[in-house]
């Protein structure tokens, strides 16, 4: 069996773990972690890094600090993962949606205008899948009209836009350490933001919102979303080798192109735009109207065959929890829903060898070759 994803823990995961057993330091207040937050913050270019427990975590806590509540809209992407929508519904605001760009699947900003109300208090950008959103355009419709951003750049570790790091737009910007993420702490997140004030607000909302004077009396509620010294041990390690990562992923994803151009009924990723090169998050692949069959048929001949995939993200729109709350009644993105059901991933991870890149393929070309 070819996992969808293996990380890849070579460097100094092992060294920096044993030294939080043998110091003893394993929780939050252990010395990893502010290690941790500055060497990220300044890899982004950020004055300030707020470790958290989670990807998700750290989108409730950017959410919170940028004053987003009862009444307010914010726009994103209807393809995403669910944890940007989940964020903004808890907070008791509106999520209101955008279709995606039928080429790079990220949102489609030529949309975001259209949406704009009275209500609307910010852009909530997400990055998806190795490729950037058309940032420069998006930057100018916030600032036109007095939105904030607030970036989810979870999939985006060591990748840019025109040259500026993915995870630098944002008023808040948020990361996610996950297995499957070009840098990993098991699980894990982080906000940043160059601003002293709203990065306080962040440490706060992180912690339970304890006050430094009356410890247990609380003025607001916030979470433990709190990161271990262990997590942040393995996650300094793996940023120390980030430039190594996207280089695999980059000769892991060209290699796939390489293998997969000629094979007809398929979409590929992007290997490029005019604004950035994929660093592949993960290579994701789209069945063509020529093809009959959708993802679901292709993933479970491919999984016959031994080889993981995972289907693309579920539309925000046609989530069943929120119509289940009346939200987006009536509502279609077409290129969202398509690239929903045609859309899938194959085995994308660091720890992926060339023979596993011949064997997915391999069977891919087989499982594509059967008429459908
Ligand atoms: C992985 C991911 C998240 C969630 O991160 P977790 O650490 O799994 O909670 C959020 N947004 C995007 C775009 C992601 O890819």
């Amino acid at each position: 069996m070819i996992p969808v994803n293996t990380p890849l823990l070579d460097g100094n995961e092992r060294a920096y773990l044993l030294e939080c057993v043998d110091s003893g330091w394993i929780s939050s207040e252990g010395p990893f972690v502010g290690r941790f937050e500055q060497a990220f913050a300044a890899a982004v270019g950020r004055k300030h890094g707020i470790a958290c427990a989670n990807g998700s975590g750290a989108l409730d806590i950017a959410v919170a600090a940028a004053g987003i509540g009862p009444g307010d809209e914010v726009i994103m992407p209807t393809f995403t993962i669910i944890s940007p929508a989940a964020s903004v519904v808890r907070a008791g605001a509106t999520p209101v949606l955008v279709d995606s760009d039928p080429d790079s699947w990220n949102m489609d900003v030529a949309q975001i205008e259209a949406r704009i109300t009275p209500r609307t208090k910010a852009i909530l950008v997400v990055h998806l899948y190795g490729l950037p959103v058309e940032m420069d355009p998006l930057l100018d419709i916030a600032r036109r009209h007095g939105l904030q951003v607030i970036e989810d750049a979870a999939e985006m570790h060591g990748q840019t836009y025109r040259d500026r790091p993915c995870g630098s737009f944002g008023e808040l910007s948020t990361f996610s350490f996950y297995p499957n993420k070009h840098v990993t702490c098991g699980e894990g997140g982080m906000v940043l933001t160059d601003d002293d004030t709203i990065a306080e607000d962040c440490r706060r909302l992180r912690n339970l919102c304890f006050q430094p004077g009356r410890r247990f009396v609380h003025e607001q509620l916030g979470w433990n979303y709190r990161m271990t010294n262990m997590q942040a041990a393995i996650g300094l390690a793996q940023l120390e080798n980030l430039d190594a990562h996207i280089q695999r992923k980059r000769e892991m994803g060209a290699a796939y192109q390489a293998a997969l151009r000629d094979l007809s009924g398929i979409q590929l990723p992007l290997a490029q735009t005019d604004y950035a090169e994929s660093i592949y998050w993960v290579f994701g692949i789209v069945l063509t109207a020529a093809r009959q069959i959708d993802a679901t048929e292709i993933m479970r001949q491919l999984a016959d065959r031994g080889i993981g995939t995972r289907p693309f993200f579920w539309p925000v729109h046609e989530q069943p929890v929120f119509r289940k709350q009346g939200l987006f009644a009536d509502e279609s993105y077409p290129v969202a829903e398509r690239i929903a059901r045609r859309g899938f991933y194959i085995p994308s991870g660091l720890g992926l060898t060339a023979t596993d890149i011949s064997e997915v393929t391999s069977a891919l070309k087989h499982c594509l070759a059967t008429p459908s």
